[in-house]
């Protein structure tokens, strides 16, 4: 009874060390000048944007949702830019589908600590923030016009295996060309893409803005 009573108070303690942890944990202190945050929601710029918000289901690497909210935010001249890709793609039969784009700084802390060490390369380490926390930052693809549907690619979104390198071989003639039209667009356009990534697309001026917390609930 004694021990058992001992045991419970350990547990107990080590839950309230937890807990503590996630309190202090910030994010990085920045240095220097930064631009002043002007994050813009997507569909508000552009209503044929689509969105599949996955990290607010159930449908993602997690196994459930960490955004409360289905919506996706970027810098207004990353917003800007996006829109543009989307506009040349509409000749084509295609258009943009946003998996996510600003992402609060504990979102990201999130991802690594739950990520095992070989798929560590596929998430940011918080201690440097993620570039989705800069506001500049996209995860995106392709879907069809006319049916709604999201284009196939050599990979799935979010799949931590080398399907999701950029140059990857397999996958159809078909499924390739669709990627790469998507680099091209985005490349075009000032993104560039992620080396292990072909959805994950970073904005030219990302340095000059700063690390973010605050929650979509918060952003108007
Ligand atoms: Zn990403």
């Amino acid at each position: 009874m004694v021990i058992n009573k001992f045991v419970f108070w350990r547990v107990k303690l080590f839950l309230y060390f937890l807990i503590f942890i996630g309190c202090i944990s910030r994010p990085p202190q920045e240095k220097g000048g930064f631009k002043k945050t002007d994050l813009v929601e997507l569909t508000q710029l552009d209503s044929t944007l689509h969105l599949d918000i996955r990290y607010a289901t159930n449908n993602n690497f997690v196994g459930r949702p960490v955004y409360t909210e289905a919506r996706a935010f970027l810098q207004r001249p990353a917003a800007e830019a996006l829109v543009k890709v989307n506009k040349e793609l509409k000749p084509l039969g295609l258009g943009l589908v946003i998996f996510d784009g600003y992402r609060p700084w504990s979102v990201t802390k999130l991802f690594w600590d739950i990520t095992p060490k070989q798929y560590k390369k596929f998430v940011a380490n918080p201690k440097q923030g993620s570039r989705h926390n800069r506001g500049c930052a996209v995860d995106l693809s392709l879907y069809d016009l006319a049916s709604g549907k999201q284009v196939e690619m050599p990979g799935e979104y979010d799949e931590m295996t080398k399907r999701s390198y950029p140059n990857y071989m397999g996958g159809t003639k078909e499924q390739r060309k669709m990627r790469d039209l998507l680099r091209s667009k985005m490349e075009a356009n000032g993104f560039t893409v992620f080396e292990v990534e072909w959805w994950h697309f970073d904005y030219k001026d990302w340095r000059f803005y700063r690390i973010q917390n605050i929650p979509f609930s918060a952003i108007k």
